[in-house]
């Protein structure tokens, strides 16, 4: 007889899910949507950091929240600013009229975690990390290029949240629910209409889809936030895809370890490091973001063994700048995060004030390239509208040719020649 899950199961005992998985299939007992909304008991936590300004903050703007209680990602979920005039308590919220009028024509929701809010408070409205998630005006204006899904993933979609681009490698949307609501997220059409965690039938077809197609040697998990979904259905979810033969990696797409670090328990960790190999790419946008905070919970997932590489969405008055670019990968190279990606910011509708011309991205690439270590410097690309795929860009460093000779360009602007004769 098949074990059942257990329904009030705590996230500090043995995962069930094991036996299960030996089978490839997933169990249709477990169906039960998980809504983070609903308050649910808050659990103790293992994690322990409260860095300073985050202590000042809670004592501020939540008094009657114990240790404990900040510490629990749950509370944290279940007490995130979803409401303007709260958050108003926090920052200065321009025009929060016009602000409630936008929530309710574009509806791309409010979502902040008290300890993000926490790094806000520190550096007011206008700050850069404050931009990416509080809401604004200019969301309401639609530009040329702009559609809800650029990148056409609803079209590579052979099943439901699916989406099949590349020959060897499917990103599987494992929920529609966000710690978190970037003001420029790609996936906004996704969230906007989900919101919530899909339940664990949901992804049934996916997997299935997965175990048909020997050609699929990587699946990256990503959403929504496959880490706001409970221990006892990620690892549902990550040992279904294990237990498929030809699956090589994993990996988790993921901004909980920024915004939401107390997510990272040891518990999570260990179930997690079952899997390997295993990477995760966070998204990670500025260099006020990396926080003792941050730096615990990325330690516990390097000391795992996860292999860990960063996306950073390149926007305006936030990140774009050599220097800004320059500290943050840095920053993540010192706590064992492997830059990866820096992304031009893709024009899902209202985005427009986030976006650099391209120039910009090329330009912080020249002033990385050369200057710090290369393990520092991620690829820029464009992920192409309509659904091209992700193309990398580089600054003019090969200059044509000469005879016999390619010309190339140093970091210092330099030409050298290079004997390369035609055959
Ligand atoms: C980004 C992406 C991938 C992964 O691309 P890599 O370059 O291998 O990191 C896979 N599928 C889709 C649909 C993607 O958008």
């Amino acid at each position: 007889m098949k074990k059942e899950l257990k329904e009030n199961q705590n996230d500090s005992d043995p995962p069930s899910a094991i036996e299960e998985h030996k089978e490839e299939t997933i169990p249709l007992t477990t169906v039960a949507e998980e809504k983070p909304f609903v308050k649910s008991e808050i659990k103790t936590s293992d994690f322990n950091i409260i860095s300073k300004e985050t202590e000042d903050f809670r004592a501020r703007f939540f008094p009657q929240a114990s240790e404990k209680q900040w510490n629990s990602w749950r509370w944290q979920i279940q007490n995130s600013y979803t409401q303007f005039n709260k958050l108003s308590e926090v920052i200065d919220v321009k025009n929060i009229d016009d602000l409630a009028f936008l929530s309710k024509s574009r509806k791309l929701p409010l979502r902040i975690t008290p300890y993000y809010a926490s790094l806000l408070d520190k550096q007011g409205s206008d700050s850069p990390i404050a931009k990416t998630v509080v809401p604004s005006k200019l969301e309401l204006i639609v530009s040329e290029g702009e559609e809800s899904d650029p990148l056409h993933e609803d079209s590579m979609c052979p099943v439901p949240n699916l989406v099949h681009r590349y020959p060897d490698r499917t990103l599987l949307l494992s929920t529609g629910f966000c710690s978190v609501y970037c003001r420029y997220c790609t996936r906004s059409h996704m969230v906007l209409k989900d919101k919530k965690h899909f339940g664990t039938k949901a992804w049934s077809d996916s997997i299935d889809y997965i175990r048909n197609n020997p050609e699929v040697r990587d699946v990256i998990i990503s959403g929504g936030d496959p880490l706001t979904i409970n221990d006892k259905h990620l690892e549902l979810l990550v040992s279904s895809i294990r237990a498929i033969p030809h699956v090589e990696i994993i990996r988790i797409g993921t901004k909980v370890p920024i915004v939401l670090p107390q997510r990272i328990t040891k518990n999570l960790v260990k179930m997690l490091k079952k899997y390997h190999p295993l990477y995760l790419s966070i998204h990670v946008t500025h260099p006020d973001e990396i926080t003792p905070e941050v730096a615990e919970a990325v330690t516990r997932l390097a000391d795992a063994g996860i292999v860990l590489g960063s996306q950073t969405v390149l926007l305006k008055g936030v990140n774009d700048s050599v220097e800004v670019m320059k500290e943050l990968m840095l920053k993540l190279l010192k706590i064992r995060i492997r830059p990866y990606y820096i992304y031009q910011c893709d024009p899902i509708p209202g985005s427009s004030h986030f976006r650099t011309p391209v120039s910009k991205g090329l330009e912080i690439i020249q002033g990385l390239r050369g200057f710090i270590s290369g393990y520092a410097i991620p690829h820029y690309v464009i992920d192409a509208p309509g659904g091209g795929g992700k193309i990398p860009l580089l600054p003019e460093y090969y200059q044509g040719r000469e005879g016999d000779y390619v010309l190339i360009k140093n970091f210092e602007g330099k030409q050298y020649k290079y004997y390369d004769p035609i055959l």
